[in-house]
């Protein structure tokens, strides 16, 4: 009995320390994105991730880079999507974003895609389904425990939250559905109360044709107390028939940019000139565009500046597919000023597909980027130019894999070297995806037994 015991309890012990390069086994659908962000953070020695589990609710990891120890993932809300079986697509727009206040608190918001009707009126938009939600660690820098704060409107969707360097923190988000202005919310109190909802973006009817003008922002810190905005405009038409059935069309056209001075309260264009908010069609192409993209569809911009102070883009473009709601990967693309206008790189190599942008200096700009080649080997990797974008090498690849394709997630807040980015791995015939947390050092291993979180709920 002793020999059969020993050898057992080696297998099992072998088994136990046995590592994967994935963190979790439960990222369900698009599990993140670039557009809620941050969906990670490092602090104080931790790297925090969250993403779109089981059900639609927002799941909870850490990494301690020193001890190795991973934590988590744990279940820190329960969104309103997800659970209705009569709904067979996955919504996908309530996935989770981060921020870590002054006193250690770990905000996340989560659940909506414009809220319903019989949640009041939307005084800013229209409505479409979940509830936003804004939840809190009950302990500082404590993942296993969380508290509903009901202090932020239901009809939110696509949170991004920011934190300046006074500790002020901005809440930036669409009011309601497609046909909704972007706005913001500012605490200074720790997210415990929020101002009003402050418009920037407006939507508005047409009147040279049946559609209403809608956006699609991506907000990040740029100089002192500024925030840099790049943004596409989405043209939400009331009818598209298409082989006699009525299509809703993703139309997002042309790459904006504007600033906000969070001290001022002033927004004003790249030249420094003043604009009005919220900002209307027809004052965006006048003052804040960086380039048209008539024929092609964009899709998901991204922002950083240079040590100068200049902005650096970059935004997915692509064939427009008449006729198809879904549109093939788009080109990765790359924009900058040059102190009085915009430049289009050209011929810059980088690939279809989305990603972050990281500006180290004038002439060196990285970007990461999921993408696929023709043989489905799904890659998420960094690219280089060393001569101010106007060309790219793949100078790193953090994670490969056969028959896969990523989602990719923004760039982590102040990120550790070895965690920088999170991607989720989309393989057909699995319903659930495998978390990547990626970096120089490619995956952040952990014990396979850990990692397989699947298995341990069915066990709870
Ligand atoms: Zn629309």
């Amino acid at each position: 009995m002793g020999c059969a015991t020993t050898s057992q309890e080696i297998k099992t012990s072998t088994a136990e320390h046995e590592k994967v390069d994935y963190f979790a086994d439960n990222g369900f659908g698009n599990a993140v994105a670039v557009v809620q962000h941050p969906a990670g953070i490092y602090h104080k020695g931790v790297t925090y991730v969250c993403y779109q589990g089981p059900l639609e609710d927002p799941y909870v990891a850490s990494y301690h880079h020193e001890t190795k120890e991973w934590k988590g993932p744990f279940k820190a809300g329960v969104s309103e999507m997800g659970k209705d079986s009569t709904r067979d697509k996955i919504d996908n727009h309530g996935k989770p974003s981060m921020l870590i206040d002054d006193a250690g608190t770990i905000h996340i918001a989560f659940g909506g895609h414009g809220g319903m009707s019989i949640q009041g009126d939307n005084p800013l938009g229209n409505y479409h389904y979940g509830k936003n939600m804004h939840i809190v660690s009950k302990k500082p820098l404590d993942i296993s425990s969380w508290e509903i704060s009901e202090n932020i409107p239901p009809f939110g969707t696509y949170n991004q939250w920011i934190k300046m360097d006074n500790g002020d923190i901005y809440l930036f988000y669409r009011h309601g559905a497609h046909r909704s202005n972007w706005v913001y919310q500012k605490s200074t109190d720790e997210g415990r109360t929020f101002g009003q909802p402050v418009s920037f973006l407006k939507h508005k009817r047409r009147d040279d044709q049946p559609a209403v003008d809608s956006w699609y922002p991506w907000i990040a810190k740029g100089k002192g107390s500024e925030l840099i905005v790049v943004f596409d405009y989405h043209i939400c038409t009331d009818s598209n028939v298409i082989a006699g059935k009525n299509m809703h069309l993703p139309k997002r056209y042309n790459v904006y940019y504007m600033v906000f001075d969070t001290q001022t309260g002033i927004w004003k264009n790249a030249k420094g000139e003043l604009l009005d908010i919220p900002l209307t069609r027809e004052l965006a192409d006048e003052k804040a565009l960086v380039a048209q993209t008539e024929g092609s569809w964009t899709f998901q911009g991204v922002i950083d500046l240079d040590p100068e102070g200049k902005p650096h883009i970059g935004m997915t473009i692509g064939e427009e597919i008449e006729g198809s709601r879904r549109s093939a990967a788009k080109t990765m693309c790359h924009f900058k000023f040059d102190g009085s206008e915009w430049v289009a790189s050209k011929n810059t190599g980088l690939p279809k597909g989305n990603g972050d942008i990281e500006v180290k200096s004038a002439d060196e700009i990285h970007f990461y980027i999921e993408a696929q080649d023709e043989n489905d080997l799904g890659e998420v990797a960094r690219w280089t130019s060393t001569n101010g974008g106007e060309t790219f090498q793949k100078t790193k690849v953090l994670l490969q894999k056969s028959k896969s394709n990523f989602a990719i997630s923004a760039l982590i807040e102040n990120p550790h070297p070895d965690a920088q980015i999170i991607v989720a791995q989309h393989k057909p015939g699995t319903r659930f995806k495998k978390m990547f947390l990626l970096g120089e050092n490619g995956p952040v291993m952990r014990d396979k037994k850990e990692a397989q979180r699947l298995k341990i709920e069915e066990k709870e």
